[in-house]
Order: C-alpha cells, then structure tokens, then sequence
C-alpha cells in the first residue's frame, strides 16, 4: 500500500488535508493523526472492519481493546450506556485531554472495537489537529497508539513512519507529541472509581475531584497473586526496545559509579546506551549513546522524551541499555509503568 505523507501544522490547519483524511475514515481506511498524547492509529470505531484493519496493521491481538476518540463531550452518549456523575465531573476538569474513562457500552459500539468487552474506552483528546481529523471522520474514530504491537509508542511523525508506512492509507505529521505518554485510564463501571493506567491525569489530580480513587492491584505492584490487570493491554510486553535494558535504582553518585562500572568493564564488542537526566549526563563518557532525559525539575521534559530515547537506542544498535530511576513527583509513577515495561521489569538496587 501506497502512505500519503502530510504535515499539518497546528496553529494553521490545512482542512484540505483534514477532509481527505476523513473521507480515508469514512470509507474504512486508516489514518495515523497526533493527539497531546502520542500518535494515535485511527479508523472508524463504529465499522467492525475498521477495527479488525487496525488490529492487522499494527500486529495486535484482538483482544486488546481500542479506546474510542471523540470530538465533542455529548458523543458519549451515543456510545456509552450509563454515564455517572463523575464523568461530569471529571469532563469539567480534564476534557479535552489526556483521560480516557471506562463505561458501559452501548451496541452501537462493535466488539471488534471493545476486544469483545462490554465495556466501551472514551476519550476527548485537546490536540487541535486530533479534534477537526475526529470530526471529519464521522465523530467516533478508534485509535490505539500508532506502533507496531509491542514497540516503544510513537511520539514524531518520523516514529509513526518507521512502523506503519506501507500499512496504512494516510499519515498526518504534526510534529513531537506535548506529553508523550498515553492516557491515564480510569474505570466508571463498578464502585469507588480505578486507575487502570497511570498518566499526565495523575493520582491526586483525579482524587481532587472525585475524592476516593482506586488503583488496579495487578498494574500498581500489590496484586496478592497472579490476577490479570483490568486494562487489557497492561498484560503484554509493551514500549520495548530491541537492546536488554535494565533500570538502575539508588542515590545519584552510586548509580553513576554503578553504569560507568559496566561501561569502562566491558570486554565484548556490545553497544551500551544510557537514558540519564541532564545533571548526570558528563558521568556516562564512554558509553556508545547517552540519551539527555531533561532536568530533574522538569517532568514533562522526560516524559515527553521518553519513547524518543529508546527508539534512538534502536537506531543506534544498542545491545545493553542501562537508565537511571525517573520517580519525579506528579508523573513519576507514569513515566515508571512505561520504563519498568519498556525493561521487562528488570531493575537493579544500588
Ligand atoms: P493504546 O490505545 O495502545 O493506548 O491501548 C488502549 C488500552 O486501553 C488497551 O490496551 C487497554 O489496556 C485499555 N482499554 C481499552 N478499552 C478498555 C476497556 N473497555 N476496559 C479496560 N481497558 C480498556
Ligand atoms: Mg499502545
């Protein structure tokens, strides 16, 4: 298959562009669009077709369910069978953005969209370009992140072209993503609402306004024994770089001494990265690449260029990836789902 390659900037957009990528959606094709999230893989939610494209295109397995894209706040109720009071209120807040929230689905949602769930993922992105692509395309466009299953999400237009050229109809590239993690998730079907993906939304922020939340067990590390996550997607490997990474964990000084250790040691020809805030990035001289995570003080900065950094050890060839701990205070817990992921849970103490 043939990708159209189109650039639409944000603060101009080119509705010509945004039409065509509409009809694409309207006639069962699909379209890769950025949101302030990551890039997004999009087809039209309501064609079962569309879905079973999406789940081919991107090596998926079906039962991974797709959240569905909306561009206006009252399209939830042509999807969603019951809306509580704090969807209200969690919309007030943080719609559009970046939190999608689990209800009851309405049949006019297909199980090919929902991963034969009986529930239905909404979200209201903010990004301009995401918000005309949605509403070009009839209003309802399911999308998961624009990747080949498995691999680091993409947050470019470059990175969406290194996995689906030739896969899909139609690319729009508006630039680097603004967070560049995906979507806090949280469950509005049963009781006291539930985290089932940490993101930008965080913890506090979603107990601001609803008070109680909870976290599912299986995803924040206090699972008693075996049981699945909630969200689907949170059991398979994911966000995964080609090279072994392992997370080094401890004060500043004994982690640099750590990594440096490994690289100044090694005897084989392989190609070390390392992912290091900036303060630290002098420390790691000798390594093949030493990828800059931003300031300490600067969250977004490193969650923002997180995919980014093992997509460039990938194209670097890197066989070992050491990185530094990211706990930062409000995206900590975000950034670390993805890299503890991203690491296959490897994770040294120093
Ligand atoms: P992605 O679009 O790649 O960010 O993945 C979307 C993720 O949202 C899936 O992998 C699931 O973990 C989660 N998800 C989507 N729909 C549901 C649902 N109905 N119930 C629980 N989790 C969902
Ligand atoms: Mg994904």
């Amino acid at each position: 298959m043939n990708t159209i390659y189109e650039t639409v900037d944000p603060a101009d957009i080119d509705m010509t562009v945004i039409r065509k990528a509409g009809d694409i959606v309207s006639d069962g094709g699909l379209v890769a669009f950025p949101t302030e999230t990551v890039y997004g893989l999009g087809g039209d939610a309501l064609n079962p077709e569309s879905s079973r494209k999406i789940y081919e295109a991107k090596g998926r397995p079906s039962d991974n369910p797709l959240i569905v894209h909306i561009a206006e706040f009252d399209s939830i109720y042509d999807i969603a069978a019951d809306v509580p009071l704090e969807a209200k209120l969690l919309a007030d807040k943080f719609w559009p953005g970046p939190l999608t929230m689990i209800f009851g689905r309405k049949p006019s949602v297909p199980l090919e969209t929902t991963g034969g769930l009986d529930t239905v993922a909404v979200r209201f992105p903010s990004h301009p370009v995401a918000r005309e692509f949605i509403k070009a395309s009839g209003g309802f466009v399911a999308a998961p992140s624009a990747n080949i299953s498995g691999r680091p999400s993409p947050t470019s237009g470059r990175h969406v072209m290194e996995d689906m050229d030739g896969r899909i109809e139609m690319i729009i590239d508006s630039g680097e993503c603004s967070i560049g993690l995906e979507s806090t998730i949280i469950d509005l079907t049963s009781g006291v609402p539930m985290i089932l993906r940490p993101g930008y939304v965080s913890e506090r922020m979603l107990k601001s306004v609803l008070g109680e939340v909870a976290k599912d067990p299986a995803v924040f590390g206090t699972a008693v024994s075996g049981q699945p996550p909630r969200a689907p997607g949170m059991k398979y490997r994911h966000y995964a770089p080609r090279g072994v990474m392992t997370i080094v964990s401890g004060d500043a000084d004994d982690v640099i001494s750590y990594i440096r250790g490994k690289i100044d040691s090694r005897t084989g020809g392989e190609r070390i990265g390392v992912l290091a805030c900036s303060q630290d990035v002098p420390g790691y001289e000798g390594a093949d690449i030493v990828v800059d995570m931003g300031r300490t003080d600067n969250e977004i900065e490193t969650a923002s260029r997180l995919y980014d950094a093992l997509r460039r050890c990938d194209g670097e060839n890197i066989d070992v990836i050491y990185s530094e701990e990211f706990d930062t205070p409000e995206l900590g817990m975000a950034i670390m789902n993805r890299l503890i992921r991203a690491a296959g849970h490897n994770i040294i103490k120093v």
